[in-house]
């Protein structure tokens, strides 16, 4: 395929050395301030936190979006040397342990291997960190863990030369590589991407929940879509999650979130390096079922789509409705946590394989109506899943069409009854995108890994670690039943 390469903006990590040198100087060793000579007062005790923690440095979004570049992040749990905790591990050959420093944090120039790894890590942790704090402070076992097992997944930020990102569950790892377009003067590194990151890790997340949902075999090309949805919206929480990011988009936008931003674009860089104008694929998008066919990529963005919009209408209504006693950021915030709470319960609540499209927004609605949303959730979550025939209007889309909902009114249903929770069923079930196999060529790497191509949905379903036997099963028994007929025949 030929690759159209973008050189402006430039690719690759860009931080100018002065300022590298000024942000990790910050950090080093001793007190900022120099105390003020004379008698010290005796000390009244302070709260203090329950446990140290550490601080490590991050790239916010992708080196290449200029306005947001490096910040710190404060993980309050223990890291060892690597870095690594009880869940993640970081590898790279002659590099790691990464060591903290005297204040134990992990700070290191931007540009060298012991940032990325760090960074990677941070992020990684980050992700996890959102998504126990949704499942209720409980940890999120990874496919492999169980009572007998709590491997750790392995986190390689530079695995390697490859335009290519993956997680793989036979290896318990994700891995990051990295490839120079032709023509650029600088590699393209997937872990520098916040969004590639959190994608991949997100795979590794969902698969931990609902490990019959990552494979091709017994699962309609929808399932492997909710798995490649899941990825870009993590991006997009993750960086909501985030106050100086959320303020940014705020002012960036005017609290408009359907405005041109670097919000709903994924893996910016990475796009770029493709000649993709958006990333890697825009959640802003108006695609319909109708306009894709059976490729799963293309069947994600129906899905993102559709909670991108929820989000701006749930903010829309909440900015109306608190902006006297909230700031825009703070509402953003909310709305975004609350949302990314109610579809990892929505996904938690779905079938364990051949999860589609339409069982989730039926969770998304009942567990809307359990925490006792306001009716208009619910009227935004199946409207704008019916625009894009998800599933079936419960009422007439009229007034969404012509712009007439009723933004500021909680109890807003178009018509519809707000006390009883709707039926929701798939808009078209002869859709491609249920019936037809999944066809996973513009997918990222894990959806591309050979172990979730083959296994059926059933096997995968079952928690503990997967192996290359698993991989070959089916051929294995191919060759049993050959060589078996070889046997009779002597
Ligand atoms: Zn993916």
């Amino acid at each position: 395929m030929p690759v159209a390469v973008r050189t402006e903006p430039p690719i690759g990590t860009v931080v100018p050395e002065e300022v590298a040198q000024r942000v990790t100087q910050s950090f080093r060793g001793g007190p900022t301030t120099t105390p003020a000579a004379g008698p010290r007062p005796s000390p009244v005790p302070t709260p203090l936190p329950m446990a140290a923690g550490h601080r490590l440095l991050i790239y916010k979004q992708d080196p290449s979006v200029a306005e947001l570049g490096i910040r710190t992040v404060f993980v309050q749990s223990t890291i060892l040397n690597g870095p690594a905790d009880t869940r993640i591990r970081t590898e790279l050959p002659g590099v790691t342990p990464v060591g903290r420093n005297i204040d134990g944090d992990f700070i290191f120039p931007p540009n060298s291997p012991q940032f990325d790894c760090a960074h990677t890590f941070a992020v990684v942790r980050e992700t996890l960190s959102m998504y126990e704090r949704h499942n209720g402070g409980r940890p999120l076992p990874f496919a492999w863990n169980s009572g007998s097992n709590t491997d750790p997944i392995t986190v390689f930020p530079r695995a390697g030369i490859d335009a290519n990102a993956f997680y793989s569950r036979t290896a318990k790892a994700l891995k990051f590589f990295s490839f120079t377009p032709p023509g650029a003067s600088r590699p393209v590194m997937t872990n520098n991407s916040f969004d590639v990151v959190t994608h991949e890790m997100a795979h590794a997340i969902l698969d931990g929940i609902k490990p019959g949902w990552i494979g091709t075999v017994d699962n309609p090309p929808q399932t492997g879509g909710l798995h490649e949805a899941f990825g870009d919206l993590t991006a997009i929480f993750m960086t909501l999650s985030q106050a100086d990011q959320a303020e940014a988009f705020v002012a960036a936008t005017k609290a408009d979130l359907h405005a041109t931003s670097f919000l709903p674009a994924m893996g910016e860089e990475f796009g770029a390096a493709f000649g993709l104008p958006f990333g890697l694929r825009n959640a802003d998008n108006d695609l319909r079922l109708s306009d894709v066919g059976n490729e799963v990529h293309d069947i994600s963005q129906v899905f993102t789509g559709g909670v991108y919009d929820i989000l701006a209408d749930v903010f829309a209504f909440e900015l109306s409705r608190q902006r006297q006693v909230k700031s825009p950021t703070q509402i953003l915030m909310e709305v975004a946590s609350s949302l990314c709470k109610l579809l990892f319960d929505a996904i938690v609540a779905s079938p364990r394989t051949g999860a589609t499209y339409a069982d989730v927004v039926g969770q998304l609605v009942r567990k809307s109506a359990e925490r006792d949303d306001p009716p208009i959730y619910r009227t935004c979550i199946l409207n704008r899943f019916a625009v894009r025939e998800v599933v079936e209007p419960p009422v007439s889309l009229d007034e969404l069409m012509s712009g007439n909902m009723d933004m500021a009114n909680p109890h807003y249903t178009g018509g519809g009854d707000a006390k009883r929770i709707p039926e929701v069923r798939p808009a078209d079930e002869k859709s491609a995108s249920l019936r037809a196999v999944q066809d996973r060529s513009g997918c990222c790497g894990t959806m591309q890994m050979p172990e979730f191509r083959v296994v059926p949905a059933d096997r995968l379903a079952t928690r503990g670690p997967l192996t290359d036997e698993d991989i070959l099963a089916a051929e294995l028994a191919e060759l049993r039943e050959s060589f078996g007929k070889l046997d009779q025949n002597r």
